[in-house]
């Protein structure tokens, strides 16, 4: 499938790199060099998914996440050189998809792209699959069983439901906001140790290597990753 990537960016040198990196890779691209063209941008050309910069000339980016949220569910990734954490967590608890932090590297933005395609394709439906399976581990939501090299782990509530939200959103960031919105039903809590002692606990039971976890990513400051392989 063609996809059509909607630029928002007013560097035109960037824009050019990235359209020429995404064409090679067979997408079709659209831009917009301010906020309000890209808005118009977005309404009239009916992108899937949306690179979006923060500092734009006319309007912060943080503005659009906003906008475009009143009416779609099209993936959405910041990629901007605002690096600080509180600014990620903006964008991702606005409704951004992903961040990704200039400079960046073309691979890693092509990887974070690919994450919104699987998206896209899996109908945006939040439940991960009935089987997750991944190297040692698997996971069966079905009948709420965790095995870890075919043994059964056991797992609190909370820890379950902790792992089934990062595998249901893999690939990306989860910030520590969605995370208690998600698993203990309130957000805005500014209880990252909480989430912190109950990923410990979670990694002890599915990571081998608990202190170099290979699932679950730590985004400094900001949330987890679950790996997307
Ligand atoms: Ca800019």
């Amino acid at each position: 499938m063609d996809y059509k990537i909607l630029i928002i960016e007013d560097d035109k040198k960037i824009v050019n790199f990235m359209s020429m990196a995404l064409r090679a890779k067979g997408y079709q691209i659209i831009a917009a060099h301010n906020g309000n063209e890209g808005i118009l941008t977005f309404c009239t050309e009916n992108p899937d998914i949306i690179l979006l910069d923060l500092g734009l000339p006319d309007m912060d980016g943080i503005k659009i996440i906003e906008q475009i949220r009143e009416v779609s569910e099209i993936p959405i990734i910041v990629v901007s050189a605002r690096e600080q954490d509180q600014d990620k967590i903006e964008a991702l608890d606005k409704g951004a998809n992903d961040y990704v932090t200039k400079p960046f590297s073309m691979g890693e933005l092509l990887a974070r792209v690919r994450v919104m395609e699987r998206l896209l394709e899996k109908g945006n439906s939040n439940l991960p699959e009935k089987v997750y399976k991944n190297k040692y581990l698997t996971v069966d939501t079905d009948k709420h069983k965790i095995l870890v090299d075919d043994i059964e782990v056991h797992l609190t509530p909370i820890e379950y439901k902790l792992l089934v939200v990062l595998i249901s959103n893999r690939g990306k960031v989860v910030t520590h906001n969605q995370i208690s919105k998600e698993v203990w039903g309130y957000g805005e809590t500014g209880d990252s140790k909480n989430i912190r002692v109950f990923m410990a606990s979670l990694r002890r039971k599915i990571e081998k290597g608990p202190s170099s976890p290979k699932f679950i990513l730590t985004e400094i400051g900001v949330g987890y990753r679950f790996t997307e392989e």
